[in-house]
């Protein structure tokens, strides 16, 4: 099969998230059962820099908000991913530096609209018109709001390859305005309930729900959760509606990038039986020593994330005070995000300098020494469309601490008497979204971590579950065979 996969991030260009993991990993993983995948990303500035030498194959004029953009479509061929790329290159709209999607200050570009209009539109024409007479694409895959409209164009096509459209965080809905919609020359049919029209102004995500000819969420049970108003961000009706349209296809992790028996961030390797005490010790050290906790044999607790609500990492923040006088136990955390949880958390770690460390910024390095060197995970999420660091830290056998909700439910069972008994406890699960059932549950993880027995088969089980990419690219071959035969 031939496949287009468009997104806005993909490791290790560019990533802000576990899109970029997803990005850069589920090619693979086709490409490696014999697909041929090829990758089409914005032309960010950073990205050009590191993308190496560069191939012009096409040039468009493309309209965007009052000004038609000049557009040209770079290709180039990186290693690991896919087995090519294409950029699409608009300096006005991808050409500054920083975040994709934020400024500075953490507030939206101001012209995201048209930047992801733009880009949408290159990436239809590509699909439409590929500039290499030997490779059509037989499917278009798109990922989150920032290519929903891609099937919106490729709908006015007849030669419309089949299009999916992965939602990989619902509450991200590329929402704008009615203002927008006129400048940016998208049809008037469009604004419609039944479209694009979404309370008021227009959704980009939604484009994608309406106009692809399947819908996929990254995790089953996320899948039902998006089906009800908790966790539909008023998009459950059109979910609901949409029947065997939608599938949970729970992610995978990537084994060559995220493996404690060749990891190039850690101090020592091991595997599930091999090695795993003697060098999650060293690995605790080198962590404590890199943070500057003192090194002893208080239990340790990460946290790796965006500080955002959805992480619940108040909920971290208000049970922390409580644990440091219930037990000895000392906490990394490593993240970035929302200005007021920053602030909090750095006056917290200076109340507690000898039991929290907290680290403000992206450090690649530093998340894979805490999932190797800390004793437990923290992901407390509110919801969790899939959720990768819980399955890291079930690789690294660092057993985690998660809430009962979407990917983390399918992945994480919580240690009972019975699951211990059936050998298919991994991590500690709690089942109420708050500071105090965070607390129980992590007071209850720390003493199983006092009891060796129990301890080291938890750790094993999760070291020893099938978490890498092929399951799941299987599953994603069988939904697309379904779209391109006839
Ligand atoms: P989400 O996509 O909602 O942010 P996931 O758990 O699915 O959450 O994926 C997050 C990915 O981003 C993981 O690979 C995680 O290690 C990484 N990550 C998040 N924040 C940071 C950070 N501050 N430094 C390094 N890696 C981070």
């Amino acid at each position: 099969m031939k496949i287009l996969y468009a997104a806005s991030e993909a490791y290790p260009l560019i990533k802000t998230g576990g899109l970029g993991d997803v990005v850069y990993s589920l090619p693979r993983a086709l490409n490696r059962l014999g697909d041929s995948v090829r990758l089409v990303l914005p032309g960010y500035g950073q990205v050009l820099d590191e993308a190496g030498p560069l191939d012009v194959v096409a040039e468009w004029d493309i309209p965007g908000a009052g000004t038609v953009h000049h557009v040209r479509i770079l290709q180039t061929q990186l290693e690991g991913l896919g087995e090519r790329l294409y950029l699409v290159e608009v300096p006005a709209l991808f050409g500054r530096p920083g975040n994709p999607y934020v400024q500075e200050n953490g507030i939206d570009w101001p012209d995201n609209a048209e930047r992801f209009t733009v880009f949408s539109r290159a990436v239809a024409m590509l699909a439409l018109q590929s500039p290499d007479p030997d490779w059509q694409a037989e499917l278009v895959h798109c990922h989150d709001w920032q290519t929903g409209l891609v099937a919106a164009f490729l709908s006015q096509s007849p030669q419309s390859p089949a299009t999916v459209f992965t939602i990989h965080n619902l509450s991200y809905d590329g929402y704008f305005s009615h203002q927008d919609f006129t400048r940016l020359h998208l049809p008037a049919a469009w604004w419609s309930p039944d479209y694009i029209e979404f309370y008021g102004g227009f959704s980009m995500l939604k484009a994608g729900l309406v106009f692809s000819d399947r819908v996929t969420t990254v995790s089953p049970s996320y899948a039902k959760e998006i089906c009800t108003p908790e966790f539909g961000y008023r998009f459950d009706g059109l979910l609901m509606f949409m029947g065997d349209k939608l599938t949970g296809i729970l992610n995978g992790i990537d084994l060559d990038t995220w493996n404690p028996a060749s990891d190039r961030y850690l101090a020592a390797h091991y595997g599930a039986i091999r090695n795993r005490i003697k060098s999650k010790r060293i690995n605790k050290t080198d962590l404590l020593q890199t943070v500057g906790l003192p090194d002893n044999d208080a239990p340790l607790l990460g946290f790796i994330g965006r500080l955002v609500h959805q992480k619940g990492i108040d909920l971290v923040a208000t049970m922390l005070p409580e644990l440091f006088e219930q037990s000895t136990a000392q906490v990394v955390i490593l993240g970035s995000g929302d200005k007021l949880f920053e602030s909090s958390l750095l006056a917290l770690a200076k109340q507690h300098p000898e039991r929290l460390h907290v680290f403000i910024g992206y450090s690649e390095s530093l998340a894979h020494k805490i999932e190797a060197g800390c004793d437990l995970f923290l992901m407390p999420s509110r919801f969790e469309p899939c959720g990768l660091n819980q399955m890291y830290s079930l690789h690294y056998g660092t057993p985690p601490i998660v809430n009962d909700t979407g990917g983390l439910a399918d992945t994480v069972v919580d240690t009972t008497p019975t699951t211990l008994k059936n050998r298919t406890a991994n991590g500690f699960v709690f089942r109420e979204t708050s500071a105090d059932a965070l607390l129980d549950c992590t007071l209850r993880a720390l003493d199983c971590l006092a009891h060796p027995r129990a301890w080291h088969q938890v750790c094993r089980t999760g070291m020893q579950q099938a978490l890498g990419w092929e399951a799941s690219a299987r599953h994603y071959q069988q939904l697309y065979q379904l779209e391109i035969s006839p």
